[in-house]
Parts: C-alpha cells; sequence; structure tokens
C-alpha cells in the first residue's frame, strides 16, 4: 500500500451491551425490559438461568448445598433463555418454567445453587450464547465484572434496603412476585432480600460487586421513568442507541 491510499479504521468491536447489576429488588428487570424494548434489542435475564437450574436441582431431590449433585444436574439440564422483552421467559428441558421459577421454593435455594463455580461457568457460557451480537440489556449480579466484562455501558441499580422491601412486597401483592413466606408479608420480604443479599455479595464465586467503571444509579428516589431514561442517556452517551 502507498502513502497515499488512507488505510481503514481499525475495526474495534465494542459489545452492544448494556449490563445492569444489582441486589434483589433494585427494580432491575423492570429497567432493563423497558430499556431492551425501547432500543429494539434482547433482554437477558440471567437470574432466570440460576433459577431454572436450581428447580431443575428441586426437581431432581438433590441438595442445593451438594455442589457435586448440582453439577451433575444441571450438566444434564437443558436451560433456554427467552430473550424477548415483551414476553421474556425460561424453558427447561423444553418446558417453559417462567412461573415456576419464581416460586418461593427456588428464590430460598437459587442463592446456595448459584454458589457453586462449575455451575457458573456454564450459566455463563449460556448466557454470553442468549446476549448474542445484536443489541442486549443483561441484568444479573455479575454482568459487568464476569459476563460481558467489556460491555460498554455498565450501571449498578441499587435502592435503599427498606424501599427495595417496600417495592418487591408490592409486586407480591399485585401477584407479580410468588409470596415466599405466608405470614408477615413485608417482614418476610425484607428478611428474603436481606438474606439473599448477604449470600449473593459474600460468595466466593463472582459475587454480586460493583465494577469500578460502573455507573452506581440509587433509585431510592427516582421512578421507573427517570431510571429508565438515565440509562438510555448513557446508551446515547456512549454511542450505541441508533446503531
Ligand atoms: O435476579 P434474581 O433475583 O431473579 O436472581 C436470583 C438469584 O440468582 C440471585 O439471588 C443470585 O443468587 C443468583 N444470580 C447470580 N448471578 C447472576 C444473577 C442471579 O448469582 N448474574
Amino acid at each position: 500500500m502507498d502513502n497515499a491510499t488512507p488505510r481503514p479504521e481499525p475495526s474495534v468491536s465494542i459489545p452492544l451491551v448494556v449490563a445492569l447489576d444489582g441486589p434483589a429488588g433494585s427494580g432491575k428487570s423492570t429497567v432493563a425490559r423497558r430499556v431492551a424494548a425501547a432500543l429494539g434489542w434482547r433482554y437477558v435475564d440471567t437470574g432466570a438461568s440460576y433459577r431454572a437450574m436450581t428447580l431443575a436441582v428441586l426437581r431432581a431431590g438433590a441438595d442445593p448445598a451438594d455442589a457435586e449433585a448440582v453439577v451433575r444436574t444441571a450438566q444434564a439440564a437443558r436451560v433456554e433463555l427467552l430473550h424477548d422483552p415483551r414476553r421474556p421467559g425460561v424453558r427447561l428441558d423444553g418446558i417453559d418454567v417462567s412461573e415456576a421459577v419464581r416460586g418461593a421454593d427456588v428464590t430460598a435455594a437459587v442463592s446456595a445453587v448459584s454458589a457453586v463455580p462449575a455451575l457458573r461457568a456454564l450459566l455463563v457460557t449460556l448466557q454470553r450464547a442468549a446476549i448474542g451480537h445484536s443489541g442486549a440489556v443483561a441484568e444479573g449480579r455479575d454482568v459487568a465484572t464476569v459476563v460481558v466484562p467489556d460491555a460498554p455501558v455498565k450501571v449498578y441499580l441499587d435502592a435503599d434496603p427498606v424501599v427495595r422491601a417496600g417495592r418487591r412486597a408490592a409486586e407480591v401483592d399485585a401477584g407479580v412476585r410468588a409470596p415466599t413466606d405466608q405470614a408477615g408479608r413485608h417482614e418476610a420480604v425484607a428478611r428474603d432480600l436481606a438474606r439473599r443479599d448477604a449470600l449473593d455479595s459474600g460468595r466466593a464465586a463472582s459475587p454480586l460487586l460493583l465494577a469500578d467503571d460502573a455507573f452506581h444509579l440509587d433509585s431510592t428516589a427516582l421512578d421507573v421513568d427517570e431510571v429508565v431514561a438515565l440509562v438510555l442517556s448513557l446508551v446515547a452517551a456512549a454511542g450505541l442507541g441508533s446503531r
């Protein structure tokens, strides 16, 4: 090539991914689905894959605390994430289990199952395939740190624990979430969130962490529309939305 010939720009491939992490009840699912729908992108609920594997473990009668049994079950189970933001869901061995994975039994066991490193490795491969290359908003606990560490937009969505418990209890009352307990609904929800926060943040394998380069968005005093608008403005600032 002579000096007069313009050189092509080096092609840098930036994944079209918004990574949205945060604790339970922070509003991740609602925000991620709305942002994905607005962009025409996929919505990938990584938590649903951990829940589906937990359902497989419970149905197999295995002990969620027995790492070897968990991995054996996971290797035999087929989990598929349905990534349409308007009709998200998850299948286990070809059957839609989107409702079953929200049950109290799964919620009680999922943090133990998801602490098993070999199970996480299996599911991270599956989650990356679901994210694909045509644009995705992926939510979870370790999307920005492990699943897509080069995501150009990383948001850590948080809210005051009392506000998170209130929002989750309202979802239970509205029939959107299964109750975790029969008695003292609000207290039961608050207890469950605190328990999962501690387990998900304290585990050795891919704990819930605020990535150094993530935007820390505290939604305590914001409504959903405001949070969605903020995330979309981060996407636009990264030059991604119109591609
Ligand atoms: O997001 P959701 O609350 O449905 O996630 C259920 C559980 O799955 C979490 O409490 C956590 O134990 C696990 N999880 C995880 N890593 C992710 C997403 C969820 O360990 N990326």
